[in-house]
């Protein structure tokens, strides 16, 4: 593979992808990238013509199938990795940041109101393309700016009114487009306020998710005015396991890797969720969590 020469990054052949993801489930990558920087990430789609491309972030909301991934994955996270203080309360955060570094970064800068990304375990590229959020607040809330990369390794700058946010989703990336910077616009207010704020949020993530366990966090969509976790509980399927997958006790939209599950498991559970909440309440819920890649073939 020529292009090898112009990169900088880890390649790799037929890579397993359980380690990249919070599940800790998943086959293998057909072939997959960690690039050093931004630059090399540019180079190596200038250059390499594998197809397609899959972009990982943290892996925190993603479901891979066993039989893994065709075509490249990029890994994100440890990479694209610079933090910087713009004008006007704004930071430039590249798409492999965590979002606790954020966190961390914005209570030393006395930014108050980017508390509600603590705790959430993924990446700023993860964050923007998932439009993730909590207690009320989400990221695009406070995008000014995005920077994007495309199959060609072109970046490009493109305004936040250029897309369209959602619930756990934004419209306006191109296809074969990705996230590598967002510049977020964040409150200002003192450093304490916004350690206090930040640990509050941490302390209510802890009372009621099991978040030291292997997860995707919230594996279906809240419907219109309900609670999933509230559906899931009230059918009785707390603890509710097959293969590896369990339905966390603690918080019933949590389904858990005891430790040896598969993506079937995973599935076949979810599955299970899905019917009994119809049956129960004629609402058919919808996965939060992506599923990715291909089934094992029997
Ligand atoms: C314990 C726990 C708690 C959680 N709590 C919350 C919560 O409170 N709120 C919430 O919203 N989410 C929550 N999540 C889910 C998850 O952390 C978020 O959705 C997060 O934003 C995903 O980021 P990631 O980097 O892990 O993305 P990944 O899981 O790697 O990817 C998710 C999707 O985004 C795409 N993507 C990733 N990076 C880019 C990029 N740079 N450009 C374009 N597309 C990209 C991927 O292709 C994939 O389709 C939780 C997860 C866990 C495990």
């Amino acid at each position: 593979m020529k292009f090898l020469t112009k990169i900088k990054g880890e390649f790799h052949q037929n890579h397993p992808l359980a380690i990249y993801t919070s599940w800790q489930i998943g086959g293998p990558a057909e072939y997959f990238y960690h690039p050093t920087d931004l630059l090399d990430l540019a180079a190596f789609l200038k250059n390499c013509k594998l197809e397609p491309v899959v972009l990982l972030g943290a892996g925190t909301n993603v479901l891979i199938r066993d039989g893994g991934i065709k075509g490249v994955v990029i890994y994100l996270r440890g990479s694209l990795n610079a933090l910087s203080e713009l004008d006007d309360f704004t930071i430039r955060a590249e798409a492999g940041v965590s979002c606790s570094r954020l966190v961390q970064q914005c209570v030393h800068l006395s930014f108050i109101d980017a508390a509600f990304l603590a705790g959430i375990p993924g990446t700023i590229g993860g964050a923007l393309a998932m439009n993730a959020g909590a207690f009320g607040d989400t990221i695009w809330n406070h995008v000014i700016t995005v920077e994007t990369i495309n199959r060609k390794g072109e970046i490009k700058n493109r305004a936040a009114s250029e897309f369209t946010p959602g619930y756990r989703k934004v419209v306006g990336l191109a296809q074969d487009e990705w996230f590598v910077a967002g510049h977020l616009q964040f409150a200002s207010g003192n450093e304490a306020e916004a350690q206090k704020r930040v640990r509050e949020i941490i302390q209510k993530r802890q009372e009621t998710q099991p978040i030291n366990q292997a997860s995707c966090g919230s594996v279906f969509r809240n419907p219109p005015n309900d609670y999933a976790a509230r559906l899931i509980e009230n059918c009785g399927l707390k603890g509710m396991q097959v293969g590896g997958a369990k339905i966390s006790e603690k918080h019933a939209n949590f389904i858990i890797n005891e430790g040896d599950a598969k993506a079937t498991d995973v599935e076949k559970l979810m599955q299970v969720i899905i019917d009994m909440v119809q049956q129960r309440y004629n609402i058919t819920l919808q996965p939060e969590v992506l599923v990715l890649g291909e089934a094992i073939k029997n």
